[in-house]
């Protein structure tokens, strides 16, 4: 055994120690209620080699945590019973899913229904109406079909060179393009459609106005049969655009609209709404006061940490939640008091005046 594969069995063995249910039944009485959220996006894809979530690690983790006594429930339920305080210390979880890709959520109905397993899909709504495809997908589309060996981006810090010889290399300059186009202020949704489209001339692959076959959306007749199985639909906006990016009448619609267009097309439609992208820059006091006035109850992001009876009541449209781990070892970490403890242990000293300020 090498060092490295006995330091990640060590580590497994602790954690799998500290989460047993002995050491939480001691240690759970001491803390606030806790409900870790998690988000998922695409799953690995046999098909066309594109990457993601492996179905049977998350199947796994799922056996586990039932196992080990975690009730799953679904999130707006989580939130209410969180709002009313009517909630022990139990421990549960709530699994969420952005965007609403065929078979990304084909692939998660499976892998969930399997444990009994609530989960909900937030929905790109004008991708679902098929009037477009999300922004960052057309990224990954553009950079598999190129037969071109490099890029030239421009950047704000000068041109960079991108390798595209290799998948990986594909990857990597697809992150950097996304983080670009992420950073650039883009105050107007156009700004975006010819970002896009100078691309797809750099690239020389045309760019479809429709999405293709690995980047289809579910469609609202599959979501109302998957309604009726027990999955929870939400708005995630119109076109996945970064709301704090857009004027103010573009970002007022994409929160609006979706909400009008899920309310119409299904049945129980999630009181949550979920912010694009969802990094703290994505949003602002804008995006939470039209999100509230919108009739929501509450909006999540993708900003790491747990969910409490005390977030829920004051900060409700700025709830967190964790990216579902590429490693079983973190994924028990977060559901566990462990990353709770160790995230206070960390504020305390950034923000202590006695602290030393050394772990961020
Ligand atoms: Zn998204």
């Amino acid at each position: 055994m090498s060092r490295r594969s006995g330091t990640l069995a060590t580590k497994d063995l602790m954690v799998r120690i500290i989460t047993s249910r002995l050491v939480e039944a001691m240690v759970r009485p001491f803390l606030p209620p806790l409900l870790p959220v998690f988000m998922l996006h695409q799953f690995r894809n046999p098909g066309n080699g594109r990457p993601g979530h492996d179905p049977q690690m998350v199947s796994d983790c799922l056996a586990r945590l039932k196992k080990q006594g975690y009730a799953f429930v679904d999130l707006d339920e989580a939130l209410d019973r969180f709002s009313q305080s009517s909630v022990n210390r139990h421990k549960v979880v709530s699994f969420t899913l952005d965007d609403g890709f065929l078979h990304q959520v084909e692939t998660a109905h499976e892998v969930f229904s399997a444990h009994q397993c609530p989960f909900t899909c937030f929905l790109i709504t004008d991708f679902m109406d098929g009037k477009n495809w999300p922004w960052d997908a057309q990224v990954s589309y553009l950079l598999e079909q190129s037969n071109k060996e490099s890029l030239v981006l421009d950047t704000r810090s000068g041109t960079r060179d991108l390798s595209l010889n290799t998948s990986a290399n594909k990857q990597r300059a697809g992150h950097e393009i996304r983080e670009l186009m992420k950073s650039s202020s883009a105050r107007h949704k156009a700004e975006s459609r010819a970002f896009l489209s100078n691309l797809a001339d750099k690239l020389g692959v045309e760019l479809p106005a429709a999405p293709p076959s690995p980047y289809l959306a579910l469609g609202w007749e599959r979501a109302r049969e998957l309604e009726g199985k027990g999955v929870r639909f939400g708005a995630h906006g119109l076109t996945h655009h970064i709301l704090s990016q857009l004027g103010a009448e573009e970002a007022r619609e994409e929160i609006v609209l979706s909400r009008e267009k899920v309310c119409q097309e299904l049945n129980n439609p999630s009181d949550v709404f979920c912010y694009p992208v969802g990094r703290e820059e994505d949003f602002s006091e804008r995006e939470m006061e039209l999100v509230a006035d919108s009739g929501f109850k509450a909006a999540v992001s993708a900003v790491p940490g747990y969910v409490t009876p005390a977030a829920v009541n004051s900060l409700r449209f700025v709830l967190p939640r964790f990216t579902f781990p590429a490693y079983a070892r973190d994924f028990f970490q977060y559901c566990s008091w462990v990353e709770h403890v160790k995230t206070r242990f960390r504020e305390t000293l950034i923000y202590s005046p006695h602290g030393v300020g050394l772990v961020k």
